[in-house]
């Protein structure tokens, strides 16, 4: 018997050979396997990552094995401890720089809100200069949280419009960052 477990089909019309549905549902499905996670690691929240990346927490089951290092070539920002103030303009432009569709995970407390760093040099969240899609509590947060995160992009990632960027919600949040979409 295989342990290798299938994804779930999305809704649609099933019958003897043939199965129809939306070409919506086929991409949300393609692009929630297959997340290309760039990872933003500063501190000891980058740790729990290595170790959700390792083999007995294995993020490539979920389609995510290839970190990217180019935000060119990345979908899913992964923002993990501390991030300085003096570092939030680079953050930026990273996340300016990743092509859309792209998503935001905030993991742990410091990347969600300064942590126990509430001092004069620490952003106080990262959600300050960029929209974040997930946050994942804890100091830090368990690998299984992560990979929590990570199941939590997927089903936005599912669900979402082919077209996310010509959404006006989504406009409307990328202008109230002052981030300008075409
Ligand atoms: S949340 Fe805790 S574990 Fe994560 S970077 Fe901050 S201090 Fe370190």
């Amino acid at each position: 018997m295989s342990n290798v477990k299938m994804v779930e089909a999305p809704a649609g019309i099933e019958g003897q050979g043939f199965f129809a549905t939306s070409l919506d549902k086929v991409i949300g499905l393609a692009r929630a396997n297959s997340m290309w996670p760039l990872p933003f690691a500063t501190s000891c929240c980058g740790i729990e990552f290595m170790a959700t990346m390792g083999s007995n927490y294995d993020l490539a089951r979920f389609g995510s094995e290839r970190m990217s290092f180019s935000p060119r070539q990345a979908d899913l920002l992964m923002v993990m401890g501390t991030i300085a103030k003096k570092m939030g303009p680079i953050l930026r432009q990273v996340y300016e720089q990743m092509a859309e569709p792209r998503w935001v995970i905030s993991v742990g407390a410091c990347a969600s809100s300064g942590g126990i760093f509430d001092t004069y040099s620490v952003l106080q969240g990262i959600d300050r200069i960029i929209p974040v899609d997930v946050y994942v509590p804890g100091c830090p947060p368990r690998p299984e949280q992560i990979l929590d995160g990570v199941m939590k992009i997927q089903e936005l990632v599912k669900n979402e419009s082919l077209r996310r960027r010509n959404q006006p919600e989504y406009k409307a949040l990328l202008k109230s960052y002052g981030i300008e979409v075409e």
